[in-house]
């Protein structure tokens, strides 16, 4: 027996979760077998622990969208009993169940093999978010990234911390976007030069085409924030477009497309072929300073899930949440 949180339903439709001891013969079916060790805290997590279920298509389900640990046993010839892995995607913690628990069983080709210079611990304070950040700066760096400052929105939150580090430790000015101004120091020791109050962007003057400001942007709220910056981004600059935090609807018009030639790149974290998520965790590994990494930590336990899923979707989460699923 292990423990797990579980998420269920009753026979009004009302869903909680909590801390629970399953058995290994409940997991489903999969490949490998993997002794998680540890998980985190992302947006979709908060949305399929809160009330209602959010993503949540199975009951009882085990949350939690990615996780590292050791391989225990494996039907597949990649992977043996030892091997570390790293799973981000694939509707795990979703469809099947995920990482918050002390065992998880999935199909071989969803992992990958933790990159060399990333233990358990470092590749979950990354995680889903920080994967996603550098799916993000990779898909900017595709198209090219302008001269002058690129743009993170969402700037404390976790897709915003990780970019933040990797584009600054890339060389390149960072101004990040935050509607908590008490984290503006934070946002400086991960290398933000500029910090930019939301209602700036958010409440300057609508027009359709602002200056040309920002030579690229990673952008993890969507809605009238997106839309904003769009008509500020540097002629041929790049969005990102990574997250729906502040809505998702996207009142913009098709000007800055038109006469700035900007491009808006759609970045998915879950469907990404093995070739892909390879070369993001190895950029990673490789472009993600570790003391930076370790600034945006923020440690918990199965039992501290509920509460922290509740602080995630108010936007009140600094950087990573990095869960212990064995303390
Ligand atoms: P976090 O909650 O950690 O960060 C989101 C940040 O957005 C907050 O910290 C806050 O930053 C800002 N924010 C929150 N609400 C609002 C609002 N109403 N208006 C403006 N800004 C707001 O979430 P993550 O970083 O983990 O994820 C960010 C988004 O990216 C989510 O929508 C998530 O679902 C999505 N995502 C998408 C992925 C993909 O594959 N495309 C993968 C991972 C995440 P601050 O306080 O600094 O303003």
């Amino acid at each position: 027996m292990f423990n797990a949180l579980v998420v269920t339903k009753d026979d009004e439709g009302k869903t909680s979760a909590a801390v629970t001891e399953i058995s290994e013969d409940q997991l489903p079916e999969g490949d490998v077998t993997v002794a998680v060790e540890y998980s985190t805290v992302n947006y979709k997590d908060g949305l399929c622990i809160g009330p209602g279920g959010g993503l949540v298509r199975n009951y009882p389900h085990v949350p939690g969208i990615d996780f590292a640990g050791t391989v225990e046993a494996s039907s597949d010839d990649r992977y043996k009993p030892g091997d570390k892995v790293v799973l981000t995607g694939w509707r795990v913690g979703e469809a099947h169940w995920g990482g918050y628990a002390q065992k998880a069983r999935v199909k071989a080709d969803w992992l990958v093999p933790l990159p060399e210079g990333l233990d358990a611990r470092q590749a979950m304070a990354v995680g889903t978010a920080g994967f996603t950040a550098m799916l993000s700066v990779m898909a900017l760096e595709d198209h090219g990234i302008k001269s002058g400052p690129v743009l993170v929105t969402g700037a404390a939150g976790g897709v915003g911390s990780v970019a933040t580090a990797i584009l600054a430790h890339l060389g390149h000015e960072v101004a990040g976007v935050t509607g908590r101004p008490e984290t503006a120091d934070y946002l400086k020791s991960l290398g933000a030069t500029q910090i930019v109050a939301r209602e700036e962007i958010n409440e300057t003057v609508k027009r359709p085409l602002e200056g040309e400001t920002w030579g690229g942007c990673v952008d993890a709220v969507g809605g009238e924030m997106l839309a904003r910056v769009l008509g500020q981004m540097q002629y041929g600059a790049s969005v990102a477009a990574v997250g729906l935090a502040g809505g998702a609807g996207l009142p913009a018009t098709v000007i800055p497309f038109l006469l700035r030639g900007v491009n808006l790149l759609g970045i998915d974290s879950v469907m990404q072929p093995y070739e892909n998520r390879l070369r993001a965790w190895e950029r990673i590994a490789k472009d993600l300073p570790m003391d930076k990494l370790e600034a945006m930590v923020q440690p918990a336990t199965l039992s501290d899930l509920p509460g922290l899923g509740r602080d995630i979707l108010k936007g009140q989460v600094k950087g990573r949440v990095v869960v212990d699923v064995n303390a």
